[in-house]
Order: structure tokens, then C-alpha cells, then sequence
């Protein structure tokens, strides 16, 4: 069901609330995507989440805590979802099954899942069970916000990222750019420390160096350094997988000769 085109209006407004929610995440929930929830009913939001680190709750779960914490009926409203709902249980519960014992009358989603336990089958279950499903709102943007998310699940390497200096681009608009990707990549790639201890880096505050110590670096906003040393003599393909198995899920390339021996092997901004 398409709706009218108010209706669409409205969907498209929530959804950029959703986005900015989802965004707020960006560094946290590495390896997991950025999701962004809204709750409304006849033009009103109820409650609204994101899934704001690596573990933690997903954006529905957090709307619908909320909700329930505040005895706000759901019953008949429309869930706003930037990415399409989880069915799995994982570390949370799934969110289908949230949304239908809240009584949801309607979801629209910007993303499809593609993570093979997912990939269209929350849809499924919800219009299964009589939920009306509107999809692909602002797909594009929302796809945009997880492309790492979405080319690290469904090829197990990390999204790697050209952090050099692009032409034209003007000594502020670069230190902005690398601060950004400093603040949400999972790992960077260099060969030295002082390859990348420049203070501009606000939220860069120190290398760990062992990628085993996974769990250690996920989620807390500043990437892993690794040394290019570790790329000496092995199949570029492989190395990516590796890092993939760590849960790497997107990588800055800082030296010039390391980008060229990955760059046949991935996706780059
Ligand atoms: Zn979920």
C-alpha cells in the first residue's frame, strides 16, 4: 500500500527526523548499522530511538521503552524505520516481534536488510500478521548512511575509505573530512603512529594494536591502528576477510602504496 500523497509528505518529514536519529550512532555501532525509529499517529510522535552503540538496543526497542515507560498507548500507530526491521534474536530481541505486541498498524522503511537473516523477511513477517508495510521512503539517503554496514555484511571485508587529499579541496574542508572519518571508521591503515597522531584528530585518542582485542575497540569511537607491515606478502583479498572476521567494518587507508594493493579488492569512497 502506497498511501496518498500526503500521507507520503508525512512519511518522507518523519523519516528525516529518523535519519538524524540514525546518524547520532555514527562511530558507535560499528559493526552493526545505523537505524534511526519514529513513533507517530494522526500527525503526533510518540517516541523515537536510535541504536546508539555497538550491542545496545535497537531504535524500535529504544521508541518503544520509552513508550512503555511513559504509558503511551502504540496501539494503531506507524513506526518510521530507516532500515527495515530485525526478525532474528540476537544480543536483543527482535523488533518484529515488538512491533506486533504493540499493536503497530503500519511501518515504513527507507533500507531493506541485506543481511541474509534478514533481507525482506521482517517485511514479510509484519505484513504476514496484517501490519501494512510502505517501503522505500528516502531509500537512497538511507542507504547512504550504512554503505559501510551494507558492503561489510554482504561481503564480509571492510568498506575502505581514500583518505588523501583530494584536488581542490581546501586545508579545512581535509581536516574536517579526516576528523569525520577518524570519528566513525572502525581501523586505519598506516605505516607508522605518526602517520596519524596529528591533534586534529579530536576523537582519535591512541592505537591498540592487536586486532584480536576486537571487543576492546568496537564501539567506542576511535579506530584501530594497523600497521601496513601487516599487509607485507599477503593476498589482499584474504587480509580484508581477516579483518572482516574481526569485525573491521570499514578501514582508512592512509599511505598511497597500501591503498593501491587494496583498492582492486574493495569498495571506496
Ligand atoms: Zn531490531
Amino acid at each position: 500500500m502506497l498511501g496518498t500523497m500526503d500521507d507520503m509528505s508525512q512519511y518522507r518529514e518523519y523519516m528525516k527526523q529518523a535519519l538524524e536519529l540514525a546518524r547520532k550512532g555514527a562511530g558507535w555501532v560499528n559493526p552493526n548499522p545505523l537505524v534511526g525509529a519514529v513513533v507517530m499517529r494522526d500527525g503526533e510522535v510518540l517516541a523515537a530511538g536510535y541504536h546508539d552503540c555497538y550491542r545496545g538496543p535497537h531504535a524500535e526497542r529504544m521508541a518503544f521503552d520509552y513508550a512503555d515507560a511513559h504509558g503511551i498507548d502504540m496501539c494503531g500507530a506507524t513506526v518510521i524505520d530507516t532500515l527495515e526491521p530485525c526478525c532474528h534474536v540476537g544480543s536483543q530481541p527482535a523488533c518484529t516481534d515488538l512491533i506486533l505486541a504493540h499493536g503497530i498498524s503500519r511501518v515504513v522503511v527507507g533500507s531493506i536488510d541485506p543481511n541474509p537473516v534478514v533481507a525482506g523477511k521482517g517485511l514479510r513477517i509484519l505484513e504476514e500478521a496484517g501490519v501494512k508495510v510502505v517501503r522505500d521512503v528516502m531509500r537512497s539517503e538511507c542507504d547512504a548512511i550504512n554503505r559501510h554496514f551494507f558492503h561489510y555484511i554482504t561481503t564480509g571485508m571492510p568498506y575502505i575509505v581514500d583518505s588523501r587529499r583530494r584536488v581542490g579541496e581546501s586545508d579545512a574542508e581535509y581536516a574536517v573530512r579526516r576528523r569525520e572519518l577518524y570519528a566513525t571508521y572502525a581501523a586505519v591503515l598506516a605505516g607508522t603512529e605518526s602517520d596519524v597522531s596529528d591533534e586534529s584528530f579530536a576523537h582519535f585518542d591512541g592505537p591498540v594494536q592487536s586486532v584480536g582485542a576486537d571487543e576492546v575497540v568496537i564501539g567506542r569511537h576511535k579506530p584501530l591502528l594497523l600497521k601496513t607491515s601487516t599487509l607485507a606478502g599477503a593476498d589482499p583479498d584474504e587480509w580484508l576477510h581477516e579483518l572482516g572476521k574481526c569485525k573491521i567494518d570499514s578501514l582508512i587507508v592512509e599511505r598511497d602504496e597500501a591503498f593501491e594493493r587494496l583498492s582492486t579488492a574493495c569498495q571506496k569512497d
